[in-house]
């Protein structure tokens, strides 16, 4: 990423930046701080040269080692589901990838911790938050289903950006009293976006859009 231009020219323009922005606004995404958010954060750095002139289209782009940088809206309504009921400080992310979404919630989160089970993901993604200066995100290449390795802290919000067909025990384990935790949840059949929420009475299960994620895999690469 090093020498590529931060604040874009032609297809990557703030102006088509805005663009997007309007378009996810026009699709429900309401949320001001989202946005903004989004307008700032430089997608075209998370991705290849060769396809920065696509990181303003609403669309999931290949990012290598068969894995891709989610859509835009997904993005945008994932993180907008972390932000309802009130302020959380700290936020966990199931599968790092590219981390332009750990840079979307770095943006927004005190504490954002985030892990990876490909090795030479982890190691680009770490560049790049170091290089946009986003000094508030741990990283770790580690298996997410077993959460952040060797902790008894809870995370008030978790986000998983691979589909899985168990959700994981470490994971509800990690999540904090009022906690809310975001992730595709595929039943053998399709995908669906699903909010968990640790309520007083217990974890109450909410199912949202059907979503089409890469799956969650085991162990490390
Ligand atoms: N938020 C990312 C999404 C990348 S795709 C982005 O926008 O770029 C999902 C990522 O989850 C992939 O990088 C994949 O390697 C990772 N993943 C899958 N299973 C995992 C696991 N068990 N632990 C950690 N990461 C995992």
């Amino acid at each position: 990423m090093s020498g590529r231009n931060h604040q874009g020219i032609g297809m990557t323009s703030q102006r088509t930046r805005d663009r997007l922005i309007r378009r996810l606004r026009q699709q429900g995404i309401q949320n001001d701080q989202v946005l903004d958010v989004m307008r700032r954060v430089p997608r075209h750095l998370f991705v290849d040269e060769a396809l920065a002139h696509r990181a303003y289209e609403d669309t999931a782009l290949p990012i290598g080692y068969g894995q891709t940088i989610s859509q835009p809206f997904i993005v945008a309504h994932m993180t907008q589901l972390l932000l309802e009921d009130g302020n959380a400080n700290s936020v966990l992310e199931i599968g790092t990838g590219c981390g332009y979404q750990t840079a979307v919630l770095a943006k927004l989160f005190p504490q954002v911790y985030s892990v990876e089970r490909i090795e030479a993901l982890y190691q680009q993604a770490k560049q790049r938050l170091a290089e946009l200066e986003l000094y508030n995100v741990q990283l770790r290449y580690t298996d997410g289903t077993e959460g952040w390795p060797n902790l008894s802290y809870r995370f008030d919000r978790i986000i998983m950006t691979a589909a899985c067909t168990e959700i994981p025990e470490a994971l509800i384990a990690q999540l904090n009293d009022g906690g809310i935790m975001v992730l595709p949840f595929d039943n053998g059949i399709d995908q669906t976006m699903t909010k968990i929420t640790r309520g007083r009475n217990g974890l109450v299960y909410e199912a949202l859009e059907k979503v089409a994620f890469v799956p969650l895999l085991p162990g490390l690469n």
